[in-house]
């Protein structure tokens, strides 16, 4: 096969924002679409567990050696923006922070919010990652992928997929996302675009701990309430097990500040999950994927 080429023994924890993560058996970053279909390919001409990294900015590898091939899409850039129809058409790996500044430049308005998210096209749609009412499935019109079991490659229009509160498909099926094609509305006025990128970046940082390695938002947020406040009324922030701390700044985030491993930060989800459901009732479900764990 073409095109083919994988490190062994790659430490995973390089991969991921919160700096977590075992020893992947082999691991490639494919650098266009057509190498990465042939990495899906060898994976499953060769029966290996196929995993799949955007940014790893909402991602828990557990630290084991992770037997098959880690792919990762970060260096699947290639973004085409059409300034006048406002249609994009960007990789998997095109990251979204480039993408919004990008947008802004030419003048495409609806993707300012995206700035601050340190994730993939690819993961930011699988995850269906958004703010408040925003999300990018919003602007989606469809996406290539590739099934993993048939090697079948086809594009799925956005009102065939069902997208849900910071859930998509992709995280239950065999299907990886190639590309995606959006939609954001032309002709904007540029020097305002650029201005809203820029404070929503400066608001997000001020309000998220960006200085240390961490994941986004751990639980999605229950209906009518906010997982960040229910963390911050039980009192719970700077409550730590070994490495791994609830941020002092922002109670839904876990930030690693002196080399956490996955052993902590599973066991500091589990007792956020048990005080919240003990003092308040309500269930915290993880907004974070995880990987090499029996985890539901
Ligand atoms: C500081 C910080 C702030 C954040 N703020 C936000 C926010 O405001 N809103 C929000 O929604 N999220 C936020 N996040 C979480 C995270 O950035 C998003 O969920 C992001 O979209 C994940 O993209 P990723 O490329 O990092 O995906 P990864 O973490 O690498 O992967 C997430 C999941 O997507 C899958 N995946 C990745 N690529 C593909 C693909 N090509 N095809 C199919 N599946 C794929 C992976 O297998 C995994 O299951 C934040 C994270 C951090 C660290």
């Amino acid at each position: 096969m073409k095109n083919i080429y994988f490190e062994k023994k790659i430490k995973l924890s390089n991969y991921t924002t919160i700096k977590v993560g075992g020893f992947a058996e082999y691991f490639s970053q494919p650098k266009n679409a057509d190498e990465f279909i042939n990495l899906i390919k060898w994976s499953h001409f060769n029966n290996q567990e196929c995993y799949l990294i955007g940014a790893g900015s909402n991602l828990l590898i557990n630290n084991i050696f992770l037997k098959g091939l880690t792919i990762c899409t970060k260096k699947m850039r290639y973004i085409n923006i059409e300034p006048l129809t406002g249609i994009v058409e960007a990789d998997a790996g095109v990251m979204l922070p480039t993408m919004s500044n990008m947008l802004a430049k030419n003048g495409l308005q609806g993707g300012e919010w995206t700035v601050g998210i340190p994730g993939t096209v690819g993961g930011a749609i699988c995850m269906n990652a958004g703010s408040g009412k925003l999300s990018l499935a919003n602007n989606l019109l469809s996406v290539q992928v590739i099934d993993t079991k048939t090697l079948k490659i086809s594009e799925i229009q956005k009102q065939d997929i069902n997208f849900q509160y910071r859930f998509s498909p992709f995280q239950d099926n065999n299907l990886v996302i190639i590309r995606a094609k959006l939609h954001f509305e032309p002709k904007g006025n540029i020097e305002q675009l650029l201005e809203t990128t820029k404070k929503n970046l400066k608001r997000k940082i001020e309000t998220q701990p960006y200085d240390l390695p961490s994941f986004g938002s751990v639980f999605k947020n229950p209906t009518n309430s906010y997982a960040g406040k229910l963390i911050e009324e039980l009192g719970l922030k700077g409550f730590k097990i070994g490495g791994a701390e609830i941020s002092t700044m922002h109670g839904n985030f876990i930030v690693n500040n002196s080399s956490a491993n996955s052993k902590d930060i599973l066991d500091l989800i589990t007792v956020i999950q048990q005080k919240v459901l003990q003092k308040k009732g309500i269930s915290l479900q993880p907004e974070v994927r995880m990987i090499g764990f029996d985890y539901p």
